[in-house]
């Protein structure tokens, strides 16, 4: 008899977490109240972060990957994490160079790093997002259809990483609900919310990283208070070091790699081994064919990782000396990462912080289980739904470079998100009409020294002497960590808003173009908003040109009138069509035509406001040459003009 397969097709998706790790990555789901690992058929729960390119273009995914790095490293993609929102030229991605990159054409490629893999060039995100849609297809074998996901990100990761994670989930065709910081999702996987207020530091010892987070519950609400940890410290690290042992046990010649592949895995190996056994015993080939067997016992292996151990000391009393907290005021101590199951580890973490640590969930799967709980809250489908706000702070400073190129913070590191903050500037030079905004964010006193974010022009601002325009800026991030930006030249209402899409690289058209090619579904729903949105932007323009030219057509030169009629027809006939691109460069090109213009307009609308108009009209005047609704409330307490 053939079995017949019944499911429900009515089945609500369901939702998932998903702890996407440097060197492994998993996914989990909330069942009966209780989050668990989705494993796959093999029953492995962890999904090496690996990602190989063939050359007849498949692309594989998880531990066969894995196995075909060492003989085709540069086709093999480990620690992809590591890459993501990173520039071409940044120095993180130097120290990590075993890789062929693309060598960028344009300064707005070399903001991301590109891998070149058999002729083909692919950015870190959509390397990410295969690793995403190997889990997304192994939740759906298990769920039927997978409903929004929660994705974590180191604590510390900025904007741009931020935004490429967002980016990597859109292209692997998850609905991303949300980010979540790896240490806010362990406490959550260990129920802590629920004792409402205390002291957690997070220790988490990855394959290559080590970040540590001391976390504060406030009536049932987490918030970071610092982060610190070392982006080259973990798990790998004992590997190495066990294995220049086996080395020179082996009498390896110098360079040999695939000798040191070996002894690493070898030293893998022994290393897990030593977290259940006081000693482990292994055959080794020699060079000349035969083979030893050496004894490597706990004591052995301790000694020699003692020196790694030690380093993540420094960061996690420098992350308490952040946050203001002696170690004698937490309440608990949570182990994250598969390296934190090394029994050394723990000893020294219950030394350091003066109390046993919380390790009894699987330290590997303890943040995909913390994520899936959150996703289950956000869907709605538990029944504490909205008790669990999540709070996290900001990794580095935001703020905007002021003149001689100092950055100027308007949200320092470590505040809590979400967050807004305002600040007002001014003009230095007589008769500015605009602000050259640029969003950084970083340490460093010098805008040049912090990371570019963005840049944005606030123009049409009236000519006034120096000092005398107020112009406000207010940061605003979200609960992503993801920053918006508002401009706005207070005595005249002209403002301007931005979303930073940070500069790692891709444009949202390049997303946008990934995400239509790769997307399974939703093509044409995409398209079509775009296309909506695009002629709505475009129809909104025709319509205050026209409005102008009705009312100041004077003072334009017979030229100008001609080149703006000409983009007005443009404009008016890519609306009539359906080429997306074809609007939003019209509509650009008709910007441009009326830029000068507008200027004049302000001018006049000033000139009539000095004739002594009323107030508001004058403000809606001048906010309208401007092109921008005015915003009468905001001008109390602007003088009036004599
Ligand atoms: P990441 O967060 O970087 O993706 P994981 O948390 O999965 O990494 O940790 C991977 C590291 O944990 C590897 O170095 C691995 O060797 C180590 N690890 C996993 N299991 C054990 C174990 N039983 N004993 C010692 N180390 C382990
Ligand atoms: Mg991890």
């Amino acid at each position: 008899m053939s079995l017949l397969e019944i499911f429900d097709p009515k089945a609500a998706p369901r939702p998932v977490g998903i702890d996407l790790g440097t060197t492994n990555s998993l996914v989990a789901r909330v069942r009966d109240d209780k989050p668990q690992v989705i494993a796959d058929c093999n029953g492995a729960r962890l999904l090496p972060s690996a990602v190989h390119y063939d050359a007849r273009g498949a692309v594989i995914v998880g531990t066969p990957a894995l196995l075909l790095a060492a003989e085709h490293p540069r086709e093999t993609i480990v620690s992809v994490k590591r890459f993501m929102g990173r520039g071409a030229d940044d120095a993180e991605t130097k120290r990590l160079g075993t890789y062929d990159f693309a060598a960028p054409t344009t300064p707005e490629e070399a903001k991301s790093v590109r891998f070149k893999i058999h002729d083909k060039v692919v950015s870190p995100v959509e390397v990410s997002a295969e690793i995403l849609k190997a889990l997304r297809l192994l939740a759906e074998d298990e769920l039927r259809t997978v409903g929004g996901v929660v994705i974590t990100v180191p604590a510390y990761f900025d904007d741009a990483q931020r935004q490429a994670t967002k980016d990597a989930g859109r292209l692997a065709g998850l609905d991303v609900l949300r980010l979540l910081n790896e240490p806010t999702a362990a406490a959550l996987a260990y129920g802590l919310e629920k004792q409402q207020n205390g002291l957690f530091a997070v220790y988490d010892l990855g394959g290559g990283t080590f970040d540590v987070t001391i976390l504060l519950l406030d009536n049932g609400v987490f918030q970071v208070k610092s982060t610190g940890g070392d982006s080259a410290l973990g798990g790998d690290d004992m590997d190495r070091a066990l294995a220049s042992r086996f080395l020179v046990e082996m009498g390896a010649p110098e360079g040999d790699h695939g000798l040191v592949r070996l002894a690493l895995d070898a030293a893998r190996q022994v290393k897990h081994g030593l977290t259940d056994h006081d000693e482990v015993e292994i055959e080794l080939p020699i060079v000349g064919g035969a083979t030893k067997k050496i004894v490597v016992t706990r004591a052995d292996f301790d000694a020699m990782i003692a020196p790694i151990i030690a380093r993540t000391g420094v960061a996690c009393r420098r992350a308490l000396r952040d946050a203001g907290v002696k170690p004698e005021e937490l309440d608990g101590v949570i182990l994250v990462g598969g390296s934190t199951r090394v029994p050394a580890v723990r000893a020294y973490v219950e030394k350091l912080f003066g109390k046993a640590p919380l390790g009894d969930i699987n330290p590997d799967e303890v943040v995909a289980l913390g994520a899936a709980i959150q996703a289950d809250i956000l869907a709605g489908e538990n029944a504490h739904a909205g008790e669990v706000l999540l709070l996290d702070v900001l990794p580095l400073s935001l703020g905007i470079e002021t003149m001689g190129g100092v950055a100027e913070k308007i949200l320092p590191r470590n505040t809590t998100i979400p967050a807004g903050a305002r600040q007002v500037f001014t003009t230095y030079a007589d008769n500015q009409t605009g602000f050259d905004l640029h969003i950084v964010q970083g340490e460093r006193e010098l805008a040049a020294d912090c990371r570019s974010l963005a840049r944005f022009v606030l123009k049409g601002i009236p000519r006034m002497p120096a000092g005398l325009a107020r112009l406000e800026v207010t940061f605003r991030v979200d609960a992503d960590g993801l920053l918006s930006v508002t401009a706005k030249e207070t005595t005249t209402g002209v403002e301007q808003h931005v979303e930073v899409v940070p500069s790692y690289g891709l444009s949202d058209e390049e997303v946008e173009t990934m995400l239509l090619s790769a997307l399974d579904n939703g093509e044409e729903d995409f398209e079509k908003r775009r296309l909506i949105e695009a002629r709505v932007e475009a129809e909104q323009v025709l319509a205050a040109t026209k409005k102008a030219l009705a009312a100041d057509a004077d003072l334009l030169s017979d030229d100008e009138k001609a080149r703006v009629s000409t983009a007005i027809t443009d404009l008016e006939g890519a609306v009539a069509g359906d080429r997306t691109a074809a609007i939003t460069t019209r509509t650009e090109a008709l910007d441009d035509a009326t830029h000068a213009w507008a200027g004049r307009r302000m001018d006049r609308a000033v000139a009539r406001a000095i004739e002594g108009k009323n107030l508001s009209d004058v403000e809606k005047d001048v906010a309208e040459a401007a092109g921008v609704d005015a915003h009468v409330e905001a001008h109390a307490s602007m003088t009036r003009p004599s």
